[in-house]
């Protein structure tokens, strides 16, 4: 190659950020967004419908039934799950591939089953548990965010037990004290990563 040619960008490694319900994966994921937005984040497919100020393409591709059929039958997701009984939610596969590949920091927040299936076909990801400061927190956020009805609560928190007995399938645990602290405790996880260090 000609020094003149540029570089082809190293693929980088995928970081799967994943925890129990309520734990604030979603929060912490927008806020690494805010404070690195050269990270790529995955925008999951979901059958779920939109809550008010949910942006289609944004903060999921909302899809129908038979769309999603469609996806996974056509090898589309990288991974998918029925996540806590209700909707259906994946990943879909091309945009990973092409964040990697252009040698982006890229990030999934998913749950427990689909991180699993991540670690299944692409085990160098790099899997990080996101963790509450205690059980009686994680409580205080579920009831605190007030989405779910008391049914949901209650099948959630069975859930999330669950769930928090899995840390140890993980590379890394942050634990979410404060949203900023632990977006930074990530981006910094990421930056650290030497497969998103070109001159390392
Ligand atoms: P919510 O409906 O509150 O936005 O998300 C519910 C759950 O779905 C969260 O635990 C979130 O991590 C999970 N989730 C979101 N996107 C995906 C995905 O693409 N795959 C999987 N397996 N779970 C997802």
């Amino acid at each position: 190659m000609s020094p003149a040619e540029p570089t082809p960008a190293r693929r980088t490694r995928l970081v799967v950020l994943a925890g129990p319900t309520a734990v604030g994966k979603g929060t912490v994921a927008a806020a690494v967004r805010d404070l690195h937005p050269d990270v790529w984040i995955s925008v999951s497919a979901t059958t779920r419908a939109p809550r008010p100020g949910e942006v289609d393409g944004v903060h999921y591709r909302f899809v129908s039934e038979a769309e999603f059929d469609a996806l996974v039958e056509a090898g589309e997701m990288l991974e998918w799950a029925v996540v806590h009984g209700a909707a259906r939610y994946g990943t879909p596969r091309g945009p990973v591939e092409e964040a990697l590949g252009a040698g982006r920091p890229s990030m999934l927040e998913i749950d427990l089953q689909g991180a699993r299936q991540v670690r299944a076909t692409m085990p160098d990801a790099l899997f990080v548990f996101l963790k509450p400061p205690s059980w009686e927190e994680l409580v205080r956020r579920l009831v605190g965010r007030g989405t779910e009805t008391a049914e949901q609560r209650e099948r959630r928190l069975v859930t999330a037990r669950e769930e928090l007995a899995a840390e140890p399938e993980f590379d890394v645990t942050i634990v979410n004290h404060e949203v900023h602290a632990a977006a930074h405790d990530l981006v910094t996880l990421m930056m650290l990563d030497p497969s998103n260090n070109p001159n390392d």
